[in-house]
C-alpha cells in the first residue's frame, strides 16, 4: 500500500479555513491514489496560551498535570481535521495519543517515543479511513498523558511514518522549504532542493526550529524520507518538491557551509576571578549538571600569573536563574570573584559537512563578524559546525553578513 504521512503545522491549521485548506491536500493525495495518515499540531498561538494558564497558577506546576493541559491543542485540531475531512465526503476518525497508544516515558514535557502501537490505525487506513493523529502527545505505560517538547508533532509523525512503513512524510509548514538560513531574518536565503539527514540534524540541534531535532534523528535512524513543503502552496507533495531530508550525496558534500542556524535560547554565565587549579571546573560544573541543567558552550581564559582564571558558559534561558543560585549557594566550595550573567546573547552556527575537509572557515567567520564590528562572547567547534555567541541586538546583521561571505545568498 503507497502510504503517506502529511503533518499540519500550528499556522497550517490556524483557523477554520486553514483546517480546510489542509484537509483539501489530504483529499489530493487520495485522490492521487495514496492511503494517508494525517498528524496534526494545534492551532497556532495555543499551546503557548496553554502553557500560561499554567503559569498563571503557579509557575512551580506539576508536569504531569502541565502535559494534562498542554496536549489538549492536538486534541482538538485533530477532531476538527476529521470533521472537515467528513466535509469532503471521506472517512476519517481522530487518534489521540492514549488511543493509539503511542507510548513513552515518563519525562513529562520532554518524553520519548517508546512504541507506537499502530495495527489498528493500519487497519482502519487500508479499509479506507484516513487516520488522523494528535501531534505533540503521548501515553505512559500507566496510563498518564505525556507531551514530546516544542515542536513535537514534527516527531509524531515521523515516528508515525515509520511505525506504517509510509514511502514518506510529508511537513506542510508556514515556508515552503529548508533554507540556508530562517528566511524570516534573511530575505536572500535560498531554498535548498535536498539536505542530508546529518546536515539537518545539526542545523535543527543548533536551532533552526522548521524540523525538531528528534524527528530528524528518527528519520535518520529508520531512513525515512522527509519532505518540507508549503502549506500555502496550491500543490500537493506528491507533485511539489519542497526540501528533500534525506541520504547525503556527493555532490551535497562539496560544499562547506551548507546553512547558518541561530538559537537564542541559550543564556551566558561568566564567573570571574576563578582559583585556577585542578578540580575547579569540576566544582563549578559538578552541582550544575546534579540540578539538571545542561551546559552547552564552555571558554576558560587565563590569567597574566595563572593564579586566576574566569571561565564563561551557556546554559538554557530558562535555567538561568536556577543555575546562578545554585553557583551562588557553591561559591564558598568553588572559589570565584563576581558572577555576571547575561539571556541577551545568541548562538550563531555555521553548519556544513564539507567543512570537515576545509581549513579557514572559522577564520572568515571571524573577519566577518569582526568587519561589523560585532564582538564574539564564546566560540565552539565542531566537527561539522562552528558556532559563536553575540550579544542578541547583533543577530540579523550577523546573520546576514555571514549568509554572504559564505556565498550562500540567492542571485
Ligand atoms: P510549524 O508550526 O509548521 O511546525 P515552525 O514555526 O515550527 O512551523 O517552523 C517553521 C519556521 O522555521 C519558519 O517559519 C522559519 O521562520 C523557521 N526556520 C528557522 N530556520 C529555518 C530554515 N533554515 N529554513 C526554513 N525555515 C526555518
Ligand atoms: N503544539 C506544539 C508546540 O507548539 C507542538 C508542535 O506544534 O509541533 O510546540
Ligand atoms: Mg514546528
Amino acid at each position: 500500500m503507497s502510504l503517506i504521512v502529511m503533518k499540519f503545522g500550528g499556522t497550517s491549521v490556524g483557523d477554520i479555513d486553514r483546517i480546510k485548506n489542509a484537509a483539501g491536500k489530504v483529499a489530493e493525495e487520495i485522490k492521487r491514489g495514496h492511503k494517508v495518515a494525517v498528524v496534526v499540531s494545534a492551532m497556532s498561538g495555543v499551546t503557548d496560551q496553554l502553557i500560561g494558564y499554567c503559569r498563571a497558577i503557579s509557575p512551580r506546576y506539576d508536569r504531569g498535570e502541565h502535559d494534562a493541559v498542554v496536549s489538549t491543542g492536538e486534541q482538538v485540531t485533530a477532531g476538527l481535521m476529521a470533521l472537515a475531512l467528513h466535509q469532503r465526503g471521506l472517512n476519517a476518525r481522530s487518534w489521540q495519543g492514549w488511543q493509539l497508544r503511542l507510548l513513552t516515558d515518563s519525562s513529562h514535557g520532554t518524553a520519548r517515543i517508546v512504541d507506537i502501537e499502530a495495527d489498528a490505525i493500519r487497519r482502519r487506513i487500508q479499509e479506507g479511513e484516513v487516520g488522523v493523529m494528535a501531534g505533540f502527545q503521548g501515553v505512559t505505560d500507566d496510563g498518564r498523558v505525556t507531551t514530546l517538547g516544542r515542536g513535537g508533532s514534527d516527531t509524531s509523525a515521523v515516528a508515525l511514518a515509520v511505525a506504517l512503513q509510509a514511502e514518506r512524510c510529508d511537513i506542510y509548514t508556514d515556508v515552503d522549504g529548508v533554507y540556508t538560513t530562517d528566511p524570516r531574518i534573511v530575505p536572500k536565503a535560498k531554498k535548498m532542493p535536498r539536505v542530508s539527514y546529518e546536515e539537518m540534524l545539526e542545523l535543527a540541534s543548533l536551532g533552526a526550529k522548521v524540523l525538531q531535532v528528534r524527528s530528524v534523528e528518527m528519520a535518520m535512524r529508520y531512513r525515512m524520507p522527509v519532505q518540507v513543503l508549503s502549506t500555502f502552496a496550491n500543490e500537493v507533495g506528491s507533485e511539489l518538491p519542497g526540501t528533500l531530508v534525506t541520504e547525503g550525496d556527493k555532490k551535497m558534500e562539496s560544499s562547506v557551509v551548507t546553512g547558518i542556524a541561530y538559537t537564542n535560547n541559550e543564556a551566558r554565565i561568566t564567573l570571574l576571578r576563578l582559583s585556577d587549579k585542578p578540580g575547579v571546573a569540576a566544582r563549578v560544573f559538578g552541582p550544575l549538571a546534579r540540578a539538571g541543567i545542561n551546559v552547552d558552550m564552555i571558554v576558560q581564559s587565563g590569567s597574566e600569573n595563572g593564579t586566576v582564571a574566569d571561565i564563561t558558559f551557556t546554559v538554557p534561558k530558562p535555567d538561568l536563574d536556577r543555575a546562578t543560585k545554585v553557583l551562588t549557594d557553591e561559591k564558598t566550595n568553588i572559589g570565584f570573584g563576581n558572577m555576571v550573567s547575561s539571556s541577551e546573547v545568541t548562538k550563531i552556527s555555521l553548519v556544513g559537512i564539507g567543512m570537515r575537509s576545509h581549513a579557514g572557515v572559522a577564520a572568515t567567520m571571524f573577519e566577518t563578524l569582526a568587519d561589523k564590528g560585532i564582538n564574539i562572547q564564546v566560540i565552539e567547534t565542531s566537527e561539522i559546525n562552528t558556532s559563536v555567541l553575540i550579544a542578541s541586538e547583533y543577530t540579523e546583521l550577523a546573520l546576514r553578513a555571514l549568509h554572504s561571505a559564505y556565498g550562500l545568498d540567492a542571485a
